[in-house]
């Protein structure tokens, strides 16, 4: 048997509280969702296991404790962050508004060596609410947000019905593999 190197790849989200960073994860994760609304204990990531292409790669998805309602995460949340994944929600347009702050911000903690080519990612969750009906933001317009800041791929998801959360973070770790 080949022993395959295995790939460590930390994974950022970001995004205004209640925007559904932790659902998504919880979703991707575990497989779960809940109504509940609950502030994040306990452990400060989790890890998900996959391969792309012969490789074996780690995911390790921080999350925050509710400390994003006052933008201080500390240097530790950031430190070596191979990928961010920006989340918004589609029916609230202060969470769209925010965005540039997240991204600012992320640049400036984490410092990346390359920020222009540095793999961000848009997810804009919670497209199920309503029909879709409650939605403020459109997709043309998060699209356009994601162009200014250099082709940034942008991904609707809803983390309740399980919808295109797979996609959006295998595409983030295959740009963050792509970026080693
Ligand atoms: P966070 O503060 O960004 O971590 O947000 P949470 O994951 O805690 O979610 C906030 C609230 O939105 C919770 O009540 C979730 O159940 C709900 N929620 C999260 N994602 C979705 C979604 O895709 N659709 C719907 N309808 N509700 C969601
Ligand atoms: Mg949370």
């Amino acid at each position: 048997m080949s022993v395959r190197r295995r790939t460590l790849l930390k994974v950022i989200v970001l995004g205004d509280s209640g925007v559904g960073k932790t659902s998504l994860m919880n979703q991707y994760v575990h497989k779960k969702f809940s109504q509940q609304y609950k502030a994040t204990i306990g452990a400060d990531f989790v890890t998900k296991e996959l391969q792309i292409d012969d490789r074996l790669v780690t995911l390790q998805i921080w999350d925050t404790a509710g400390q994003e309602r006052f933008q201080s995460l500390g240097v530790a949340f950031y430190r070596g962050a191979d990928c961010c994944i920006l989340v918004y929600d589609v029916n609230v347009l202060k969470s769209f508004d925010a965005l540039d702050n997240w991204h600012e911000e992320f640049l400036k903690q984490a410092n990346p060596p390359d920020p222009k080519k540095f793999p961000f990612m848009l997810v804009g969750n919670k497209v199920d609410v309503d029909g879709g009906n409650s939605r403020v933001v459109s997709e043309k317009k998060a699209k356009e947000w994601c162009a200014s800041k250099g082709d940034i791929p942008y991904f609707e998801t809803s983390a309740k019905e399980d919808y295109n959360v797979d996609p959006a973070f295998l595409c983030i770790a295959k740009a963050a593999l792509a970026n080693e």
